[in-house]
């Protein structure tokens, strides 16, 4: 992608949503390593609903460390693989009493000696919680940096080094959570949203997906409407319409 389009590009994601962030809820820098580490193979979604409770009553590492592995792991069971991050968390929450006093550290080196946290882990915690202008590439930032030709490339850490390279400084800061977002909302995984794409005429994704019928949409929607809670909700399905139409007799 041509420089003038690259800003471009990001001129258009900015111009969306200016201050993007995490959608990972958290209380302050220690419960957002938490909430980081939590999340890896596992939905923000899922983890801000094990968190929720958690948060309330932990937000430091030593209270962690009272709180134990055991304890730890009834909050966050509905999260995959959370056995092992049970662990990761306690052993991390004792590392930062022991050298750290306390403090998450704020420097890449010290962040990726903790257990559980990698790279990705390591840019997510400097960029949200110490305003470094780095670039964490998950799932979404590497299927958007590939799709768009905006920074293609064999391994997430290749992706990382295109788009710090490709990045004009100005977006930098954002440039994270802007790709994560068009990736998880609009340049989906199966099927993304070209249609309604802002950058789609800088892309160089084949074929764009066309805006659905609205006759199909349309019949999609009642096939959803048909097959959700309404029962559980007791409500009847209008057989025509597929909308639900109140309570059961
Ligand atoms: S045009 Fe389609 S493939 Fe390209 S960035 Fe937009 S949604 Fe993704």
């Amino acid at each position: 992608m041509k420089p003038a389009a690259v800003h471009e590009f990001y001129r258009r994601l900015r111009e969306l949503n200016p201050e993007p962030t995490t959608e990972l809820k958290s209380v302050n820098v220690y419960t957002l390593l938490v909430a980081v580490v939590l999340s890896a193979q596992a939905t923000d979604v899922s983890v801000n609903k094990a968190t929720a409770p958690l948060f309330k009553i932990v937000d430091t590492p030593e209270k962690m460390i009272a709180l134990g592995e055991a304890g730890l792991k009834n909050y966050i069971k509905t999260i995959g693989l959370f056995n092992a991050k049970a662990k990761n968390v306690i052993t991390l929450s004792k590392i930062l009493v022991e050298q750290h006093g306390s403090q998450v550290p704020r420097t890449r080196e010290a962040l990726e000696k903790l257990p559980g946290v990698g790279r990705k882990t390591a840019n997510v915690v400097l960029n949200v919680a110490f305003g470094e202008h780095t670039i964490a590439v998950d799932t979404h930032i590497f299927r958007v940096g590939n799709r768009t030709g905006l920074a293609p490339g064999k391994t997430p850490l290749h992706v990382e080094e295109k788009l710090e390279k490709v990045t004009p400084p100005e977006f930098k800061r954002h440039a994270h959570h802007w790709l994560i977002l068009h990736g998880r909302y609009i340049c989906k995984a199966r099927s993304p949203d070209c249609w309604r794409c802002v950058v789609a005429e800088f892309c160089t994704f084949k074929p764009k997906t066309p805006a659905p019928d609205p006759a199909e949409a349309k019949a999609k929607n009642n096939k959803k409407l048909k097959s959700t809670p309404a029962k559980k909700e007791n409500l009847t399905i209008f057989p025509r319409s597929g909308l639900p139409v109140g309570p059961k007799k």
